[in-house]
């Protein structure tokens, strides 16, 4: 009722696939612990790479509402190949946000299509949910910059073809920040560790090393000095796609349960008829419904260009993990026994949904932002 008819097709195009091609291989996606390539490339042929992408860019043309719509599906069934879908978002917006013409012709457009994967590198040993302590450097050289430093955590880091580095131009804090995009192959770019995660366990994360990483003032994304501003809209834009997964997650531990309590029987009777049952589906019902409308308002709010987003973004993403926590952990006792098994999903959606309480900024951070607005804006 909140979606416009053609956000309804995009969300039943990708329904389709998520139930036919995508839940029924997400337990072995997360036993094998490999990155879902047939799923990457059935989501790439279906156009749902760019779905929010402007058409002249290789995307769909639709907006962010039909995102938030579409990854609601693909989570609901493996959240591992919706953090595809989403770290490739996380990529494309710093260009469609700060790129030239040249840049996201030459980037958004495969990325967009789904032909390579994209990785955002920002986080560091040493700085994580303090971004604007981050060390590695991007020096001017005549007409180039060389890039010095260490990612770690990075998303589809050695699958991805392009990347985006958050680097230090200056001494000033936030002010010395700049993005790079750095194309794989290019010399000194090296890849480390691969690693062991609880969940999402079929989305590769890994650390990487810039070293002397020689490219052209051409590869400079946004100004010299904006690369906090742009990264901070970034998330802006990013967060409530992180929330939809979050929703997505909480309803498919939800539907698995509820059909669970309906057959299971103790005591003589469905468990469905006990009044403990009954009130924790009620309660796992209405958190989830209220995560997707505050995924929805906070998507919304940047489809209509709103000035103020970054709290109800905040607000979007932290509530919806919150709730994709709770729901798959009262999805597993629901289960009794069976849901601390690995051949029930809610396994599986427990343990993946904890990263979206993490990255996108801690939901302590995201707390932070939403406290600062209320009582400092
Ligand atoms: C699977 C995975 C994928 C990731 N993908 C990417 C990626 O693609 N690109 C990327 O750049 N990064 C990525 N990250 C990194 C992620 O964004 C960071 O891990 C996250 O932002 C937290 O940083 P940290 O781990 O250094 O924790 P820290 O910042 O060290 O935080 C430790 C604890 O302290 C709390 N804390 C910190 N500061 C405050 C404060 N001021 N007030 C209250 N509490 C505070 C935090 O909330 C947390 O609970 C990924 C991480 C994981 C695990």
């Amino acid at each position: 009722m909140y979606l416009l008819e053609e956000q309804q097709m995009m969300q039943e195009v990708a329904r389709k696939i998520a139930k036919e091609h995508i839940e029924p291989k997400a337990a072995e996606v997360d036993r094998l612990g490999e990155m879902p390539w047939s799923n990457i490339r059935l989501m790439a042929e279906n156009g749902l790479f760019g779905v929010h992408v402007p058409d002249e860019y290789g995307g769909a043309g639709g907006n962010m509402m039909s995102q938030v719509a579409v990854i609601e599906e693909i989570a609901a069934a493996c959240a591992s190949t919706s953090v595809a879908l989403s770290t490739q978002a996380l990529a494309i917006a710093p260009f469609l946000l700060a790129g030239t013409e040249e840049q996201k012709k030459l980037y958004v457009t495969p990325l967009a299509k789904g032909e390579v994967l994209g990785s955002f590198g920002i986080t560091e040993p040493s700085a994580g949910s303090d971004v604007a302590s981050a060390v590695t450097t991007a020096k001017r050289v005549g007409d180039d910059y060389i890039l010095n430093g260490q990612k770690v955590f990075i998303t589809n880091a050695g699958d991805s073809e392009i990347y985006v580095f958050l680097t230090r131009t200056s001494e000033e804090r936030t002010k010395g920040m700049s993005l790079f995009v750095v194309e794989k192959g290019t010399s000194g770019l090296t890849f480390g560790k691969k690693e062991d995660k609880m969940g999402i366990r079929g989305s590769t994360t890994m650390e990487v090393f810039l070293e002397d990483v020689k490219v052209s003032k051409h590869n400079l994304l946004g100004a010299e000095g904006e690369g906090f501003k742009i990264l901070m809209n970034v998330f802006n834009e990013t967060r409530p796609v992180t929330g939809a997964q979050a929703v997505g997650i909480a309803r498919g531990a939800f539907e698995y349960a509820v059909s669970y309590v309906k057959n299971r029987k103790q005591f003589g009777k469905s468990i469905a008829n006990f009044q403990m049952i009954q009130s924790m589906v009620a309660d796992m019902s209405m958190q989830i419904e209220a995560a997707r409308l505050l995924v929805y308002k906070a998507a919304s709010m940047i489809d209509r260009k709103e000035k103020i987003v970054a709290p109800y973004s905040s607000m979007a993403k932290c509530f919806a993990s919150d709730t994709a926590m709770r729901v798959a952990t009262d999805a597993v006792q629901l289960l009794g026994g069976y849901g601390y098994i690995k051949d029930y999903p809610v396994e599986r959606m427990m343990r993946d949904a904890k990263i979206f309480q993490i990255f996108e900024g801690t939901n302590q951070i995201q707390r932070i932002i939403i406290g600062n607005h209320i009582l400092h804006d």
